[in-house]
């Protein structure tokens, strides 16, 4: 009798011992931090139409001759930017691709906050969709200093961090050989969210002679750079 007491105790410690064992695995499994979101795009991306973009919601009607519904780096570069909903922050030494421009502006519509900061000898050259952006509202400032403002990345949301060697051209996207990074690592979006707030504060026109000059009234007026 007692031998099957000792077999029921020992099997029921076993089933105890195994159970135990998987909860502790699904805890640590629940408790473990999830990984960052990463994803790496190299340009130059594929040809494809974008009308599954930016109306997603129509039934396909574009007869142009490009592949239709296709997944390229540039698709997945704008459904990132396009995942916007409460801000955008660009700072970029180039922007001319207006497809870029497009994205950008569709975020306007929806009424999300926009910052777009590039290179003051950028901004005005042929083909500069800065005007196109200030036009439409957005508060776009030129970098004041007296070196390029060579960065190129965009924080989504304060949340996703675009960034790798490609300007916002056309040219960067369809013919150079390129990077992205697109990350949610809060050790990197970080850093870099501070970054732009420097040197946005840092190009304000309205805070300009402060910065450079202690004598404001006696500096000559310089034309505002930030519209609206
Ligand atoms: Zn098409």
């Amino acid at each position: 009798m007692s031998g099957m007491w000792t077999v029921k105790v020992v099997g029921l410690g076993v089933v105890a011992l195994s159970l135990s064992v998987e909860l502790l695995g699904w805890l640590l499994h629940r408790l473990r931090p999830k990984r960052a979101r990463t994803e790496v795009l190299f340009f130059p991306s594929e040809m494809a139409c974008l009308e599954h973009i930016f109306a997603p919601s129509l039934p396909q009607s574009c007869c142009c001759s490009l592949p239709h519904g296709v997944e390229t780096s540039f698709t997945r570069l704008l459904r990132c930017i396009l995942s916007a909903s409460s801000s955008l922050d660009v700072c970029v030494f180039a922007f001319s691709n207006m497809d870029l421009c497009k994205a950008v502006l569709k975020l306007q519509c929806r009424g999300v906050p926009i910052r777009v900061l590039c290179d003051k000898d950028y901004a005005a050259i042929h083909g500069s969709q800065i005007g196109v952006l200030r036009r439409a509202g957005i508060c776009a400032r030129c970098d004041l200093g007296s070196v390029y403002m060579h960065h190129k990345f965009a924080v989504v949301d304060n949340r996703l961090l675009i960034t790798g060697s490609l300007n916002w051209t056309m040219t960067a996207v369809q013919s150079n050989k390129e990077n992205v990074i697109v990350t949610e690592d809060p050790d990197l979006v970080g850093p870099f969210l501070k970054e732009f707030q420097r040197l946005w504060l840092h190009s304000d026109p309205a805070q300009y002679f402060h910065l450079s000059d202690p004598k404001p009234a006696d500096k000559p007026t310089i034309p505002s750079t930030d519209k609206p």
